[in-house]
């Protein structure tokens, strides 16, 4: 039995954020993570031969002022997303893909320098006396007299605050919670859309950057599929393709998703396309700590940023962290560290 006074369950972008900025306040936390790594829907696949490729958040706009802030003490730069001059744009199955002059963009995209990781190992780096655990999933939490009590697959914990940083689907429905959290409560997060994590995410590394031409590019917009965006995912002279896949895809064989991608790049490539490198895919939908099934459909962004999730809850010894809490940009990683932010400041003003 171990009694820190706050634990944070999650060990994604906003709860390694809300360590970080707890112990500008002087307080330590445990973090309990559920995979055997941190970064949650944050996760850069790095190989030998290949640039960082981000399997999850990729990018950030210079209006996501948390995050930017965060960065910014963090010392961590960022980087233009390239476009290219030209794009491929494939309307429909019947016409061939036209290549399409790609506008200046008016607010740029930009990507975190060294991969998206870089922000989540920094921040780990720099706790001083906080503790993260990994394989520690989370199974329930119960308010008695005093404390509240964490049970994981492995462990048992106390605290005296607990921040639930879990999609607030996921919360609702995988951590068996006593006293039971109000029915408003329950019923929004069920409803909740978690941004992005029934994505499926591609990319194939080359030697060489065939597609950056003054009448080409490795931005694709296609409505024929089976990749909808593709962008250049390419830095430090090692280059790279990454896109998105239509969400139906998650029940075929990564053997066949394989195969769709490549015959959909010889459409704009040619027999180049089969020239890869290495092919990755994450199918965000089998991953149990991000994705859970909806009863009923939900539109993107449901419910994200509901005031419901500002309460706290268990006589105020739960608080509801994560990006999908947050007021501004939920969803996003700005949202992840806008809601850090929110409850280091919620709990500085109790203790
Ligand atoms: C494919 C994809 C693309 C995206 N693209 C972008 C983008 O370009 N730009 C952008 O801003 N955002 C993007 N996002 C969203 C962004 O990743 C999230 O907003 C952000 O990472 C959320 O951080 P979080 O800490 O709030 O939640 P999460 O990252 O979901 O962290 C929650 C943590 O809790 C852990 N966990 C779950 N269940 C338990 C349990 N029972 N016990 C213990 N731990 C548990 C999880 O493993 C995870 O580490 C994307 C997401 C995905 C999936």
């Amino acid at each position: 039995m171990q009694s820190p006074e706050i634990i944070i369950i999650g060990g994604g972008l906003s709860g390694l954020a809300t360590a970080y900025y707890l112990e500008q306040e002087g307080k330590t936390a445990h973090i309990l993570e559920g995979r055997n790594r941190l970064g949650g829907r944050i996760y850069t696949h790095r190989s030998e031969e290949g640039p960082p490729i981000e399997m999850g958040a990729t990018w950030l706009g210079k209006k996501h002022h948390h995050l930017m802030d965060l960065l910014g003490a963090l010392d961590i730069d960022i980087r233009q997303q390239y476009m290219g001059p030209k794009g491929f744009y494939e309307p429909m199955s019947m016409v061939p893909p036209q290549l399409v002059d790609l506008p200046t963009e008016e607010d740029p995209t930009y990507r975190i320098a060294g991969g998206s990781d870089n922000l989540v190992q920094t921040l780990a780096d720099r706790l001083n006396g906080s503790q993260i655990l990994l394989d520690q999933a989370v199974t329930s939490l119960q308010k008695n007299e005093t404390k509240c009590e964490i049970k994981t697959e492995k462990d048992l914990f106390q605290a005296d605050i607990v921040v639930s940083t879990l999609p607030p689907k996921l919360l609702v429905e995988q951590v068996h919670i006593t006293p039971p959290l109000p029915d408003d409560l329950r019923n929004i997060a069920a409803l909740t859309d978690t941004w992005m994590a029934d994505a499926i995410k591609v990319g194939l590394t080359f030697e060489k950057p065939f597609w950056r031409k003054p009448d080409s590019s490795g931005t694709i917009y296609s409505n024929v599929g089976p990749v909808y965006e593709c962008y250049d995912h390419s830095s430090n002279n090692r280059y790279a393709l990454k896109g998105f896949m239509k969400e139906a895809y998650h029940s075929v064989s990564r053997a066949r998703r394989k195969k769709h991608v490549i015959q959909q790049l010889r459409r704009y490539y040619g027999e180049k396309a089969d020239h890869y490198q290495r092919y990755h895919e994450l199918v965000w939908r089998h991953e149990p700590f991000s994705y859970a099934p909806y009863e009923q459909d939900i539109i993107p962004h449901q419910n994200n940023g509901h005031s419901v999730f500002q309460n706290s809850f268990l006589d105020g010894r739960l608080l509801l962290s994560g990006s999908e809490t947050a007021s501004e940009f939920p969803g996003y990683m700005d949202g992840a560290v806008e809601s850090a932010r929110r409850t280091v400041r919620r709990i500085k003003s109790c203790f």
